[in-house]
C-alpha cells in the first residue's frame, strides 16, 4: 500500500503527523529520521590551551553535543567531498574560542568561520572559567549522521503510536463506565449516547473494554500511526521528515538494483 502522511501540527522544532502505512514502514521512517539525516556537529578539536577544571575529553564531548544550524545545500558529506575526506571549506567549518576567566563560557562565544553555520542556541553553558584560567581552541564541525554518533541526530525525540479503531456495539446501554475509567478522555456522552470523541488520544490500555459489562467496546489495531517529532534546531523538523523519506527511497532503489535479474 502507498504510505500517506497528514500533517497535524508544524513548527520549527515540533512536528505532529499521521502516517498511514505498514508497521514496518512506520518503524523504518522513525529510524531514518533519527539516524540517516545528516547535520553538522563538532567532530574534532585542537586544544592550544586548557587550564579550566574540565579535561580536554569532557570539554570536547560537551562541545560536540551543541546543535549547529545546518545548510545541507552548502556542505558535502566528507567521504563524498572533492577533497576526498581530507577537509576543505566544502565539507567543514572551524569554530574558534579564546577566552580568559573569570567567565562562564557559552555556546554563543564560539567564533565561526561561516556566519551562517553557528550554534542553534547561544546560551548553552560549556564550562565555567575561574580567575586566571584560559581556554584556547579550534573546533571543527562536519556533516555526519546519527548512525555514527548521537551528536549528529537531528531530532531529540521521535516517537509514534498506533491510532486504534474504537467501535461501540449495539449492546451499549450508555452506563458511562467507560467515560469515567478512560485515563485519556477518549469517550464523551452526546444525547445520552457514548461517542468516541478522541481516538488519537487512546493508548490502548483496554480499561474501557474491561469495565464494559455489556462487552460493547472493541479496540482494534489499525495502520494509522501518530508521530510526534521534536527537533534539535539544526534543521527544520519538516525538512528532517523529507530527507528521511529521500534516504529510505534511495536505500530501496539500491536494493532493487542489487536484486535485479538480468
Ligand atoms: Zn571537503
Amino acid at each position: 500500500m502507498e504510505p500517506k502522511i497528514e500533517i497535524l501540527e508544524e513548527g520549527d522544532l515540533k512536528l505532529k503527523f499521521i502516517l498511514e502505512s505498514s508497521t514496518a514502514f512506520a518503524n523504518s521512517l522513525r529510524r531514518a529520521m533519527k539516524s540517516m539525516v545528516p547535520t553538522m556537529a563538532v567532530d574534532y578539536i585542537d586544544f592550544y590551551m586548557n587550564t579550566s577544571y574540565l579535561y580536554d575529553e569532557i570539554l570536547a564531548h560537551r562541545i560536540g553535543l551543541i546543535p549547529i544550524k545546518t545548510d545541507l545545500e552548502k556542505f558535502n558529506m566528507p567521504d563524498k567531498c572533492v577533497c576526498g575526506g581530507e577537509g576543505c571549506p566544502n565539507c567543514q567549518v572551524s569554530f574558534r574560542l579564546n577566552i580568559e576567566g573569570p567567565k562562564l563560557v557559552y555556546s554563543g562565544d564560539f567564533v565561526s568561520d561561516d556566519p551562517e553555520t553557528v550554534p542553534v542556541y547561544d546560551n548553552i553553558p560549556v564550562v565555567e572559567l575561574d580567575e586566571g584560567q584560559q581556554l584556547m581552541l579550534e573546533a571543527v564541525a562536519r556533516l555526519g549522521t546519527g548512525k555514527e554518533h548521537v551528536k549528529w541526530q537531528p531530532v531529540s525525540a521521535c516517537t509514534y503510536r498506533i491510532i486504534p479503531e474504537i467501535v461501540i456495539g449495539e449492546s451499549c446501554n450508555a452506563c458511562k463506565d467507560c467515560v469515567e475509567v478512560c485515563p485519556r478522555n477518549v469517550f464523551e456522552v452526546e444525547d445520552e449516547k457514548i461517542v468516541v470523541k478522541r481516538p488519537e488520544e487512546c493508548s490502548m490500555c483496554m480499561e474501557c473494554v474491561e469495565v464494559c459489562e455489556q462487552s460493547a467496546i472493541d479496540v482494534n489495531e489499525t495502520n494509522r500511526f501518530l508521530f510526534n517529532v521534536e527537533g534539535t534546531g539544526a534543521l527544520p523538523v519538516k525538512r528532517v521528515l523529507v530527507e528521511a523519506l529521500k534516504a529510505l527511497k534511495s536505500k530501496a532503489e539500491e536494493l532493487t538494483s542489487i536484486v535485479e535479474i538480468e
